[in-house]
């Protein structure tokens, strides 16, 4: 299928264990790409199936409709890391803890595939430690050249981890995160960080967890970016098909909804299998998350959540009140444009980004504007559709609450917050 330059397929076979697929799971109808921003009002966006499947082979949910990357992550990619305070705050914490336990020094080597401005690296960097990025996308790798952060700018897979291996040693950790739900080449992408980890090096991936997915109904979390939704239980298959154990994972309920750290190591080297992995594989086997019923009503749950959302905002429309959003992120444009709440509902949305100000949300057409907005427009309310940074958000908005504005969070379940 072509559609406006972009290609897109239907998915017959899992991406990680080349099983045939079921049908989908979860049908969220045709959306736009969610991270590609307009540049006006007037601008088309092309819309393609969004929909889940659950591999019975190997428990890995995935797309059962894809796009390219290439079609996904281009020149105009908006994403900077950076803008978080609470993630470069994760980040930093992360590097303390490596630097500490894995003893790292000036002749160490740290890679982060996927490294977006530099906003893990440069604290490596700060430390002395010999680091370098891998960052496909033009903004950020340059942005992260500026804060002094080595950046290759290039998509990140076996054949690149062999050059980066011959050119500069093999990595003493190797650091992804928030990157492979989103690589369409899963094997090929795994294969690589077992090519670049030294022998008795380890690799760190985060990602946000499918049981929290369903568990919250963050259907929203599903967009064309993300090909994968991981667990524990298909993380394990898909790392010991390339050599590597998992030996720790790690929570961190507050970081997008609810994200997993998984600690691999090259298995003939690794370190024992802590209590950790045991503790979660269990409570993902107590769940259902390896069999296809724990997704099956999932679907009508996420119809239930959307139908009570559209009628919380027509109640307040109906009652005079001015409604506009906070967060142009990708989950914001899935939850609008599978909701089919756009222009007529919502007046505009705010974003601290400054390279998505001035630009539109794809589909439910809605103009972002700089933060201040809040204090200055004063819509009655604001439905946060970056609802993984709530805490961090309506703390910075205080002067907006305390001036009567108020909050709606949409997922898990939809409600305006007191
Ligand atoms: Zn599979």
């Amino acid at each position: 299928m072509t559609d406006g330059g972009l290609t897109g397929d239907p998915v017959s076979v899992c991406r990680s264990c080349g099983a045939g697929l079921p049908e989908p799971f979860l049908n969220l109808g045709r959306t736009p790409v969610a991270n590609r921003l307009l540049r006006s009002a007037d601008e088309q966006a092309p819309c393609y199936p969004l929909m889940v499947a659950f591999c019975d082979t190997c428990a890995l949910v995935q797309l059962a409709w894809a796009l390219p990357a290439e079609a996904i992550f281009d020149a105009d990619y908006p994403y900077f890391s950076s803008f978080s305070d609470a993630l470069v705050a994760h980040a930093h914490a992360h590097v303390d803890f490596l630097l500490d336990e894995r003893r790292l020094s000036a002749g160490s080597f740290v890679v982060e595939v996927a490294s977006n401005d530099g906003y893990l690296l440069d604290r490596v960097v700060q430390k002395g430690v010999r680091a370098l990025g891998v960052e496909p996308t033009d903004g950020p790798a340059a942005a992260a050249r500026e804060r002094g952060v080595p950046t290759r700018q290039a998509f990140f897979g076996r054949d690149l981890a062999a050059e980066l291996a011959h050119k500069h040693g093999r990595a003493d950790v190797v650091v992804a995160n928030n990157v492979m739900a989103h690589v369409p080449g899963l094997n090929d992408f795994v294969a690589g960080l077992a090519t670049l980890v030294a022998p008795d090096g380890v690799i760190t991936v985060e990602n946000p967890s499918v049981v929290e997915l369903v568990e919250h109904r963050e259907f929203d979390t599903v967009y064309h970016e993300h090909y994968c939704y991981f667990s524990c239980t298909s993380v394990q298959v898909l790392m010991r098909r390339h050599g590597l154990t998992l030996f720790r994972v790690e929570e961190f309920a507050d970081l997008h909804g609810g994200t997993l750290r998984w600690w691999m190591a090259p298995t003939a080297n690794s370190p024992a299998i802590e209590q950790s992995v045991r503790d979660q594989l269990e409570r993902e086997r107590s769940l259902g998350v390896d069999r296809p019923d724990y997704y099956a009503s999932f679907g009508a749950d996420v119809a239930g959540v959307q139908n009570r959302l559209r009628s919380l905002l027509a109640s307040l429309k109906a009652q005079g009140r001015s409604v506009a959003a906070y967060g142009a992120a990708a989950k914001g444009a899935t939850l609008l444009n599978s909701t089919g709440i756009d222009s007529s509902t919502l007046d505009f949305v705010v974003d601290r980004n400054t390279a998505k100000q001035g630009r539109w949300i794809p589909g439910a057409c809605l103009p972002i504007l700089p933060v201040e907005a809040l204090l200055e427009r004063r819509p009655d309310d604001v439905l946060l559709l970056a609802w993984n940074f709530a805490t961090e958000i309506v703390r910075q908005q205080d002067a907006y609450r305390s001036a009567g504005g108020r909050f709606v969070v949409p997922v898990p379940e939809p409600r305006v917050l007191s």
